[in-house]
C-alpha cells in the first residue's frame, strides 16, 4: 500500500531513468533528473524545519514548478500553487492564513515575493535545486510518512471574501490515480497534454496520472491558448494521448474551428470538466477525432478533482444535456434533501461525497470545514465525513447521475469557480460602497454588478478591484444605483435586479 505519492516517482526513475518525465518549450526533464532534482529539493526545504506546513510555489507553466512541487512532498511539507499573476491583496489575505514556511519560485518571482512587504522568506529553484541531497534525512522523512498527510492545498473562492485553501491528502491523489488507472486504462506511451494552471486542481491529474503510469507531462504553454489555432500542430508534433481539460479549453477550440484543417489525431482519449459542455462542442470534436474516447468528469476540488465519471457512449442531440455518470470505484454518491434524507430515485438532491478522496478540510479555516465537511446524516452509528457539494442533481432513466445547477450563488465564469459572495465582500469593504449585488447573465456570460454610491465611480471600483481581485472575477458590466431595490425582508431585491437586467440586456 502506498503511503506517499513520491513512491510513484521513486519507482519510475528505477524502471525508466532515461525516459522523459517533464517537458515544456524550455526543457525536457527525465525521471532520472527529476528525482535528482526533487531530492535537493526536498532536502533544501526539509532543513528549514518543521513537517506539514505549507511551502508557497510561486506558479508558471513550466516543468520546473511540478520539481518544486515534489521536492515539498519530499520535505514533508505540502505545496501551495499560487499564480504568479497573483494581485497583491488577495496574495497577502492567502500568506496571513497559511504563514507559510517560505515562498519558492523562479528568481524572476522574488519582487512577488518581497512586494507584499511580510517577512516570508524567498528562496529561488536555482538555490533550491543546487542543494546536496541528504540521503539519510529524506530516508527518515519517508519512513514516518503516512498517508492521510497533506501533500498540496490549492486556494478557491470564498463567499465570505477570503479564498479557501482546500488540503488534499496524499491518499487522496493516491486514490484518484489508481481509480483513474483503473477505469481508463491508461499505458506507459502516454502523453498528457497539461492545459489547466497549476493552481487549478484539474492539472492535478496531469501531472499524478502521468507520474503514475511512467508517462510523459507535456506543459502546453499559456501562449498557444491566445492563438488557439496553433495548439493542434503542437499536440500532433508531441504525440499527444491523453487531454485532461476543462470544458471551457475545448470550448475555445471550437469557437476557433481549430480542428478544421488538421486534428490531433495521435490522441486516444479527451477528458472534460468543471462545467457543462454543450453537446454541439462534444459533437465538434467527436466529428475530428472519431477514434478517441469522450469522458465527461465531474467534481470540486473538495473531493480531489472528481468523483463521476460519464464515457460518451451514445449520441446526444445538440438540445440535451451530457450526463455525469456514475461514482468512480472506492466513492459513493448520496442525493440528499434539505434535511438530510436521501431523495426517492429521479429527484432533485444536493450531490454529497463520501470516500478517500475527500479532502481534509479547508487549512485554518474550521468554520467553513465544518459547514462542508459533515457528518453523514444516514449513518449515525459512527463518525463518517461527506463533503457537501451545494450542486443538485439527479438521475435520470437509465440511472446516470444529471448535474441540474448550483443551490447557491456560486458560478463558473471562463473557466473559473467564483463565488460572487467574494467580490461582493470585497467591495463592501471600500468605505464609499452603500450597498452592492452581483449577478450573473448565463448567455451573455457577464458579471454585473449594481452598486450604490453617492455617484457613479465605475473606473475607481475597477482599479481597486484589481488588486484584491483577479481579472476574471472583476464584473464584466456595471450598473450605478442612485437606491437599490429592496425585497419584504430587507435585503437587496436580487430577483428583481436580474429580471430587470435579463429583460433590457
Ligand atoms: P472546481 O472546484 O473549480 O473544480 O469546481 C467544481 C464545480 O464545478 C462543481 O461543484 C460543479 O458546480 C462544477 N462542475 C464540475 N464539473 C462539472 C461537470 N462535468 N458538469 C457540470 N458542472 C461541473
Amino acid at each position: 500500500m502506498k503511503r506517499s505519492v513520491l513512491e510513484y516517482l521513486y519507482e519510475a526513475a528505477d524502471v525508466c531513468s532515461e525516459k522523459i518525465a517533464l517537458e515544456d518549450t524550455e526543457q525536457a526533464i527525465t525521471y532520472g533528473r527529476l528525482l535528482l532534482m526533487v531530492k535537493a529539493a526536498g532536502t533544501f526545504f526539509a532543513r528549514l524545519g518543521a513537517g506539514k506546513r505549507p511551502v508557497i510555489v510561486l506558479s508558471q507553466r513550466s516543468a520546473d514548478c511540478i520539481a518544486a512541487f515534489l521536492g515539498v512532498a519530499a520535505s514533508g511539507n505540502f505545496y501551495v500553487p499560487v499564480d504568479t499573476a497573483i494581485p497583491s491583496g488577495r496574495f497577502r489575505s492567502i500568506l496571513d492564513t497559511l504563514n507559510p514556511v517560505c515562498v519558492t519560485g523562479r528568481e524572476s518571482c522574488r519582487d512577488i515575493a518581497e512586494k507584499t512587504g511580510q517577512d516570508i522568506p524567498f528562496y529561488s529553484f536555482e538555490e533550491v535545486f543546487a542543494a546536496d541531497a541528504d540521503e539519510k534525512l529524506l530516508k527518515g522523512i519517508r519512513a514516518a510518512q503516512i498517508d492521510t498527510d497533506p501533500l498540496y492545498a490549492i486556494f478557491t473562492s470564498g463567499s465570505t471574501g477570503m479564498p479557501k485553501g482546500v488540503l488534499v491528502s496524499h491518499r487522496s491523489v493516491i486514490d484518484l490515480a489508481e481509480q483513474f488507472t483503473a477505469v481508463f486504462g491508461f499505458g506507459g506511451d502516454e502523453v498528457f497534454a497539461n492545459q489547466a494552471p497549476f493552481d487549478f486542481d484539474v492539472s492535478v491529474k496531469d501531472l499524478y496520472l502521468s507520474l503514475r503510469n511512467k508517462g510523459t507531462l507535456l506543459v502546453v504553454p499559456q501562449t498557444l491558448f491566445i492563438r488557439p489555432k496553433e495548439i493542434v500542430p503542437f499536440l500532433r508534433e508531441k504525440g499527444v494521448t491523453v487531454l485532461i481539460w476543462a470544458a471551457s479549453a475545448l470550448q475555445l477550440l471550437h469557437n476557433f474551428s481549430a480542428l478544421d484543417k488538421e486534428a490531433p489525431d495521435t490522441v486516444r482519449q479527451v477528458m472534460f470538466s468543471g462545467e457543462v459542455l454543450p453537446v454541439k462542442v462534444l459533437h465538434y470534436w467527436q466529428e475530428h477525432l472519431p477514434q478517441a474516447r469522450f469522458v465527461n468528469l465531474y467534481g470540486p476540488t473538495e473531493i480531489t478533482c472528481n468523483c463521476t465519471y460519464y464515457i460518451v457512449d451514445r449520441a446526444f442531440a445538440d438540445t440535451e444535456i451530457l450526463p455525469v455518470g456514475k461514482p468512480f470505484p472506492n466513492t459513493e454518491i448520496l442525493l440528499l434533501d434539505k434535511e438530510g434524507a436521501p431523495v426517492p430515485r429521479g429527484e432533485i438532491g444536493e450531490i454529497c461525497v463520501r470516500g478517500s478522496s475527500l479532502a481534509l478540510g479547508y487549512y485554518r479555516n474550521p468554520k467553513a470545514t465544518q459547514a462542508a465537511f459533515r457528518q453523514n446524516p444516514c449513518n449515525g452509528g459512527y463518525p463518517e465525513l461527506l463533503y457537501f457539494t451545494g450542486d443538485l442533481g439527479k438521475y435520470n432513466e437509465l440511472g446516470e447521475l444529471v448535474f441540474v445547477s448550483r443551490a447557491d450563488s456560486q458560478i463558473k465564469h471562463m473557466g473559473h469557480r467564483i463565488e460572487l459572495g467574494e467580490i461582493e465582500a470585497v467591495l463592501n469593504s471600500f468605505p464609499y460602497i452603500r450597498k452592492c449585488c452581483c449577478i450573473y447573465h448565463e448567455e451573455k456570460k457577464h458579471i454585473v454588478l449594481f452598486y450604490q454610491t453617492e455617484e457613479a465611480c465605475d473606473a475607481k471600483i475597477r482599479a481597486q478591484l484589481l488588486e484584491y481581485l483577479p481579472k476574471y472575477m472583476c464584473p464584466t458590466r456595471m450598473v450605478w444605483m442612485k437606491e437599490m431595490p429592496m425585497n419584504d425582508h430587507g435585503k437587496i431585491h436580487r430577483a428583481l435586479l436580474k429580471q430587470q437586467y435579463l429583460e433590457e440586456a
